[in-house]
């Protein structure tokens, strides 16, 4: 399945949620009209005006998401209100989206996808020390005697798993790299490293957790391939692990170069 259709369906599920809600509020404004006393008014009244703002702020937030995804268009303003919706509203869509047959990794896949695509709109301009790569303990090789999670550098680059290519990158990129056995510590690495841009290897599940607790740093999210299934010799692409970092470093040099023909300029 590609990028796109990766995001619509998450897209489609959010507009599910919205209806869903939309069809709960026309319940609540039939059974005002069938019985209507003066306390059950009241409380429907009250509800069915709040359910009515939430499924306005929904839809606006719902169509600059979709507006700043086809126009690749950072909507700074309203990012927190999108993040929060999406957030807010993913318990909801993968129960619908599940209801109807849709697998909750291809939700989970589609809303890392949404995310990411809403990072990608915004600009950037790191150094490589500012940027971290997470990634979780099972891409190391089953077999490898090697203390990774404590230092990665014990990497020997064998060639039995991709951390050694990681490490390559980490030296060749100046980035930091951490290999981390679970969430706290994850989270623990998060907190001493203080990165500016995160690009998370994982899991579906891993990383929509993830990716939802890192709220205030940016997070290119890249899912893991599991062979020889979960949490067992996992590997990753490692030209999407690159990409995220092109991006992150990439605008630095469009934005050096532009600032440079600025200052050309005006001499
Ligand atoms: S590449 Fe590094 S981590 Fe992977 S098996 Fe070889 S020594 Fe171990």
């Amino acid at each position: 399945m590609d990028n796109l259709n990766r995001k619509r369906i998450y897209i489609a599920l959010l507009l599910l949620t919205v209806l869903f809600f939309t069809v709960i509020l026309l319940g609540i404004r039939y059974i005002q009209k069938l019985d209507n006393p003066e306390l059950t008014y009241r409380i429907f009244g009250t509800f069915s005006f709040v359910l009515l703002a939430a499924i306005v702020i929904f839809l606006v937030a719902i169509g600059i998401l979709v507006l700043s995804l086809l126009q690749s268009k950072d909507y700074t303003a309203a990012n927190k209100m999108i993040r929060r919706v999406i957030d807010f509203l993913f318990p909801i869509t993968l129960f619908l989206g599940k209801l109807i047959g849709i697998e909750a990794d291809k939700i989970k896949g589609s809303y890392v996808n949404v995310c990411n695509q809403v990072i990608k709109t915004k600009d950037f301009s790191l150094k490589p020390e500012e940027i971290l790569i997470l990634t979780p303990h099972c891409l190391q090789h089953a077999e490898c005697p090697h203390k990774i999670t404590i230092d990665v550098n014990n990497c020997k680059k064998c060639g039995l798993c991709p951390v050694g290519d990681l490490l390559s990158i980490k030296e060749d990129r100046g980035v930091e790299l951490i290999i981390a056995t679970g969430g706290t510590l994850a989270r623990k690495f998060i907190k001493e490293k203080r990165p500016k841009a995160i690009i998370a290897v994982a899991c579906e599940r891993d990383l929509t957790s993830g990716m939802q607790d890192v709220k205030k740093i940016p997070v290119i999210g890249v899912l893991n391939q599991r062979p020889e299934g979960p949490c067992y010799n996992t590997l990753v692409d490692l030209e999407k692990v690159e990409e995220a970092l092109e991006f992150f470093l990439e605008r630095t040099c469009e934005i050096d170069d532009s600032q440079r023909d600025g200052a050309t300029d005006s001499i």
